[in-house]
Formats: C-alpha cells, structure tokens, sequence
C-alpha cells in the first residue's frame, strides 16, 4: 500500500473524454483537481491537488479491471462497460448520473426488425458489447451470430458485415448520419462509481469521505 505523510494513497481510475470532462466537476467539489489535463498531457498518473489522491488514465473498458485487482482503489465507468466485465470484486455505490445514453439494437431505416425476429430469421448482429448482447437476445429467443468489433460499429450494417448492431445512442445523430435507425432499447447507461471491495475495507477511513463527497455532489 502507498502512503503519503502516514495517509494511504487513493487511486482513482478514469477515461479520457465523455467520462474524464463529466467526472472532473463532480471532483472539484470533492476538493480533487487534477494538475494536468489529460488532454494535452501524456502522462498516466496524474498528482492532484490532494496529495493523497492520484488520477489513473486508462481506456474506458480497463476501468473495471484496474479497480478489480485493487491497482486503483476507485474508477468511474459506464454501466456498459460494467455489465460487459461483470463486476466481479466491483462496489458499485453511486450512479454518477453522468455521460448519460441508452445501449440499443439498431439496424438500417429499409429493414424490418419487427418481421426478421417474428420469421425467427437468424440475424449478424456486430457489436463491442458482446456479453451484453449474447443475454440480450438469449432472454428475447432471438437467434444472432454475434461479430466482435472494437469501434464504428455503424459502418457494420452499411458495408453487409452485419444487419444489425448493438450501440450506445446518446442523441442519435450518428444512426441518422449513417441511415440507421434504434430497434429496440437494451439498456439506460450512466457512468458509475466503481470501488475496490478490499481496498474500502483496508482504507475505508480514506475513502468514505471520498464517497461522501461524490454522494453530494451528485444529488
Ligand atoms: P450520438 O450521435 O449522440 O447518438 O452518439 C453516438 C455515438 O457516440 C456512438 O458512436 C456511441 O458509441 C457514442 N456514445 C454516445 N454516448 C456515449 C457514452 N455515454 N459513452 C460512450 N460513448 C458514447
């Protein structure tokens, strides 16, 4: 365990972008602003005005490993991305209510979903969210072959790789650039605070207060 001046050190995991811009004010008000942007700056670890908390930077979908195997104490991730690893070792205690969207199935405006699934028609389905969509369509009886993609999964439907995918929406302006249209709402999505279940036993003293503050600055 890090200490700094006898206080253990609490790490915190984010993602650059959506996640990182929404969760910098809920931190201000904790008292915990970072001293470099992770913007402009390459670093990793950021120090921030609290000397015993740092900021980590990894991508989105390491959050939750990060926090899992106690590398960070707390991180910030989408509820997406949660139900995508599973949360196991996972504290999930508040709902940031930020970065806010909804994890849809969409396909393109000429096709007609309703009918495919009623003709029990087996459907490619591409998409980052392969767990999630797996039990999606498990629990409906719908019959998919899934195609694991990393990004763009717009470009799936528009280039005969699949005829369906399963996306975040946030104002829909990317299906309707791209001729797609949301079938079906799997999920709401919000970024959640995620904690380390060892850590907050081992530095609960550290870390409530933390929480306290996110807690309030949310509500
Ligand atoms: P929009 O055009 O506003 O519907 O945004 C859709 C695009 O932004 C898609 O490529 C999504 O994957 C991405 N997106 C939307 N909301 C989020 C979010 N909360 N977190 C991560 N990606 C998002």
């Amino acid at each position: 365990m890090l200490f700094f001046r006898g206080l253990p050190v609490i790490t915190l995991a984010l993602s650059k972008g959506r996640i990182y811009d929404q969760t910098a004010p809920l931190l201000d008000a904790a008292g915990v602003t970072a001293r470099d942007d992770p913007a402009t700056s390459r670093k990793l670890i950021l120090a921030t005005t609290r000397p015993d908390v740092r900021l980590i930077i990894v991508r989105a979908a390491d959050v939750p490993t990060y926090v899992q195997y106690g590398a960070a104490d707390l991180g910030v991730a989408g509820k997406d991305t949660l139900d995508e690893h599973g949360g196991q070792g996972l504290y999930q205690p508040i709902d940031l209510q930020i970065a806010r969207c909804r994890l849809v199935v969409a396909v393109p405006e000429g096709f007609d979903y309703q009918r495919a699934v009623r003709q029990g028609a087996r459907l490619r389905v591409a998409t980052k969210y392969a767990r999630t969509a797996r039990e999606h369509f498990a629990a409906k009886g719908v019959h998919v072959d899934l195609i694991k993609l990393y990004g763009s999964m717009e470009l799936a439907p528009l280039t005969g790789l699949a005829d369906a995918i399963v996306d975040l929406v946030d104002t829909g302006n990317t299906l309707r650039a791209n001729r797609l249209k949301a079938v079906e709402e799997i999920a709401p999505v919000s970024a959640r605070l995620i904690v380390n279940q060892a850590a907050l036993r081992v530095k609960r003293a550290a870390i409530q207060p933390l929480l306290d503050a996110f807690a309030r600055a949310v509500s």
